[in-house]
């Protein structure tokens, strides 16, 4: 993998995310590709931007402050996706910088989320992040927490689309998937962050709306 290319690596993963697609009777125009460029400068990421892909994922608020509005300023369409925990004191800079927020997982971040919308004109999308396998110390609100912090982020004008997990690791990741999907449905949801590099085929067959690549774009992260 080292020897290709950013761009070949872009068509290697579009072209898997496709057959993906087509083995499950869906469209391939149902998945968007992040690509999570967390870790990687602006020199890795701009390859990208002039292969013509334009959605990407950050998971630090400061890292994706520092790049992007450069990267921005020379590339239009850019659409950015924050994929990492977000603390409650930088909602406001994360509303002002992203398009879309997979990390809503507490009603204080929620709180505070709703507050930076009413400051600014900006609306991210936001998804609400499932501990999907509920295990301790690990990110994402509890599955038997999800009704209420979902009312929670509705009531406090949130425009929440979708859902996004991290299946436990080390294990057939599938049947995650498919209590992450469940979940949507039986919440009139329509968006589902799912799959990552190592499992971002089986996320597409179960109906991921959104897959979150980084190592087999980038690389692996030092
Ligand atoms: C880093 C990260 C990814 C991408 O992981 P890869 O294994 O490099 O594809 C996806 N989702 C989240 C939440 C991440 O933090």
């Amino acid at each position: 993998m080292s020897q290709s290319s950013p761009a070949e690596r872009l068509e290697t993963v579009k072209a898997a995310v496709a057959r993906a697609a087509a083995l499950a009777r869906r469209s391939a125009a149902e998945v968007t590709l992040i690509a999570v460029s967390k870790t990687h400068g602006s020199d890795a990421i701009r390859p990208l931007l002039e292969a013509g892909h334009r959605v990407f994922g950050e998971n630090r608020v400061q890292e994706a402050e520092a790049k992007w509005p450069e990267l921005r300023a020379s590339h239009e369409g850019v659409e950015l996706h924050l994929i990492g925990q977000l603390q409650s004191n930088k909602a406001e800079e994360a509303v002002a910088l992203f398009d879309c927020i997979h990390s809503v997982d507490r009603p204080s971040l929620v709180s505070a989320l709703s507050k930076a919308l009413v400051k600014t004109d900006r609306r991210p999308r936001c998804l609400v992040q499932v501990n999907i396998g509920d295990e301790p110390q690990k990110g994402g609100c509890a599955t038997a927490d999800l009704p209420q912090l979902l009312e929670t982020a509705r009531a406090g004008g949130l425009p929440v689309t979708g859902l996004m997990c991290i299946p436990p690791a080390e294990r057939e990741p599938a049947p995650y998937f498919s209590l992450l999907a469940k979940l949507v449905r039986r919440h009139g949801l329509g968006e589902l962050s799912m799959g990552m590099s190592a499992d971002f085929e089986t996320a597409v067959m179960i109906g991921a709306t959104h897959v979150r690549v980084g190592s087999a774009l980038f690389g692996q992260r030092s």
